[in-house]
């Protein structure tokens, strides 16, 4: 199963088998149509580089098969069995994984408006790929799936309900097969089924979300209508008094393209800290750097105001989970967004969470109420279960 994740300047991929788990090979195309492109493949011990320009998504896919080759893995040899779409916003009725036709491409195309920055790529994506591999299926699996039944009262905002019901105005949530897979993970890591737990998932990437889980099903979730909502994220501001986006416009005499981009591409850590990467942000915090200190400060009080939330929406928690870049892999976030909340039964044991460990782990004390786990999520793996579960239903649309 090939997997994509087709950005607007970025093609992810990932060759890997459902059944084992096992990855071939991964990797990602990146600055597509950009001066200097740059493309990496990691097969194995193998890791391969190319700098040559990447001038469109075609010649982005053309330079996975090339890199493939390189590795000596030769697709069209392989009993390739889909191809496997990362696709951000189902909308409405989009949420099962869906075998790709004519139909649900012009759907797509109809939603682009939900997601002007994220469907169009993946668009694109598909019909690259379609074309390059035109005799294996297709499978979109959308990114809002998991929060399609979120409640009402969690999905609803509170604004003309004429005018939200007019444009498929609600919360959808994203991440969701993160969310998904890694809080299955977490009750596999501790050896109880789904349904008994009440658990809160931190997906920290560079996009952030976080979502309470009860019984293997989402109550709530911190993105909403967009990936905008919720956390402060490497770029994006993650919530914020709609006034300002009215007063930018009056006052600041901004377009409606210049607000969205200054808050998806120039807000969040990097806005505030000017820096995106965690390690470059504690390095300069170390150095006295008080905007550094700033974006770091602003970023864990949001995720504690989400935690705290979430503990009040689910009446306590079973299991926390930390996933994604941050997640995973920076102890000093982990600590500082669960310190002081030992009334509530959650604590993180400072060795294990230090431990330079990799894989699921258990970073709170022994017997503590609330079990706090590190997860490695896996979205490529999910995806390609996804497909693979769809081909085998065989009635092609979930
Ligand atoms: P994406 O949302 O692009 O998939 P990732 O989940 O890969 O993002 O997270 C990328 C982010 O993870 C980086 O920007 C960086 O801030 C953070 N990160 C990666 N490795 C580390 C590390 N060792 N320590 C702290 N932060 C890290």
């Amino acid at each position: 199963m090939l997997v994509l994740n087709s950005g607007s300047s970025s093609v992810k991929f990932q060759l890997l088998e459902p059944d084992s788990g096992r990855s071939l090979a991964e990797g990602i195309v990146e600055r597509i149509g950009e001066e200097a492109s740059s493309a990496s493949l990691t097969a194995g011990p193998q890791a391969l580089e190319r700098d040559d320009r990447v001038a469109d998504h075609e010649a982005a896919l053309q330079m996975v098969s090339s890199l493939l080759d390189d590795a000596g893995i030769r697709l069209a040899e392989l009993d390739l069995m889909a191809v496997g779409h990362r696709v951000v916003h189902g909308g409405p009725d989009l949420y099962r994984p869906t075998v790709v036709d004519d139909a649900l491409i012009a759907r797509l195309r109809e939603l682009s408006p939900l997601a002007p920055l994220h469907n169009p790529p993946a668009i694109l994506g598909i019909e690259v790929a379609r074309k390059a591999h035109p005799d294996v299926p297709h499978v979109a699996v959308f990114d809002t799936a998991f929060f399609h039944d979120l409640p009402a009262a969690a999905a609803t905002y509170a604004i003309d309900r004429e005018l939200a019901e007019r444009y498929d105005i609600r919360r959808y949530g994203f991440h969701g097969t993160s969310h998904q897979y890694v809080s299955e993970q977490a009750a596999a890591f501790l050896d109880v089924p789904t349904a008994s737990l009440r658990q809160i998932v931190l997906h920290l990437g560079n996009g952030a979300s976080a979502s309470a889980i009860v019984g293997g099903r989402p109550v709530e979730t911190s993105m909403g209508l967009t990936p905008m909502e919720g956390l402060v994220m490497g770029t994006r501001s993650g919530d914020l008094d709609p006034g300002i986006i009215t007063y930018l416009w009056r006052a600041a005499g901004m377009s409606v393209e210049d607000i969205e981009s200054m808050l998806n591409r120039r807000s969040g850590v990097r806005g505030l800290g000017g820096e995106v990467d965690f390690r470059v942000l504690h390095r300069r915090i170390a150095s006295g750097d008080a905007a550094a200190q700033l974006a770091y400060d602003v970023y864990i009080h949001r995720l504690r105001k989400y935690i705290g939330a979430y503990l009040a929406v689910l009446g306590g928690a079973d299991v926390i989970t930390f996933t994604a870049g941050v997640g995973e892999n920076d102890a000093t976030v982990r600590r500082d967004a669960l310190s002081g909340l030992g009334a509530f039964g959650i604590e993180v044991d400072e060795h294990l969470n230090e431990s330079p460990a990799a894989g699921a782990r258990r970073i709170s004390p022994d017997g503590a109420p609330t079990t706090v786990l590190v997860i490695p999520t896996d979205e490529e793996l999910a995806i390609a279960r996804a497909c693979a579960a769809v081909l085998g239903d065989g009635d092609g649309d979930g």
